[in-house]
């Protein structure tokens, strides 16, 4: 099973000259999806996480899914003003501008082990950001996933553990 085959690109989304990384069309096909959250969980399994945080949204999709398969819990980190309850926020610069994220205030209990997931890394800044609002909580970040990797955006180089992609396009 190719995963690639089941990852359909579309060109000029969101803008003009970015190439869309579309895992409808992975999640739509049940074999293709089963193959990908099994060989994610083989290889998260060895960093023995007891949480995996999702990043808002398609994170989510992959994040739920794995902690299913692994046994371990799911938290959810998402844009500004989502999440009900006690937040702790964490302010990142994008290219233009910044952002903010959110998580709930006690989904990481000190010294658990963290791997923060969403589905695709690109740049790194997102999962990146995620890991230290992880931290900042008390969390032992020990891994990313995600299913596709950007790998000529060098993203891992930024991402302070280990990377674990499915997928890579290095062009
Ligand atoms: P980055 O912070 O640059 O690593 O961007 C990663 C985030 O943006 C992830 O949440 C992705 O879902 C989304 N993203 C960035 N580039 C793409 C792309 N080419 N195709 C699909 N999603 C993307």
């Amino acid at each position: 099973m190719n995963l690639k085959d089941h990852i359909r690109s579309i060109p000029d989304f969101p803008k003009p000259g970015i190439l869309f990384y579309d895992i409808s069309t992975l999640l739509a096909h049940p074999q293709a999806w089963r193959a990908t959250v099994e060989r994610l969980a083989d290889a998260v399994r060895p960093q023995r996480p007891d949480l995996l945080v999702g990043i808002e949204s398609r994170g989510f999709l992959v994040a739920a899914p794995l902690a299913y398969a692994l046994g371990s819990g799911f938290a959810m980190v998402r844009k500004r003003g989502k999440l009900p309850g006690k937040t702790v926020s964490f302010t990142y610069d994008l290219e233009y501008g910044s952002d903010t994220i959110e998580i709930q205030h006690d989904a990481v209990a000190p010294g658990q082990r963290v791997v923060v997931v969403d589905d695709l890394i690109a740049t790194g800044g997102t999962t990146e950001a995620a890991i230290t609002l992880v931290q900042q909580q008390g969390g032992a970040v020990v891994g990313a996933a995600c299913i596709i990797e950007l790998s000529f955006l060098n993203g891992r180089d930024r991402i302070p553990v280990p990377v674990t992609a499915m997928v890579s396009y290095d062009s």
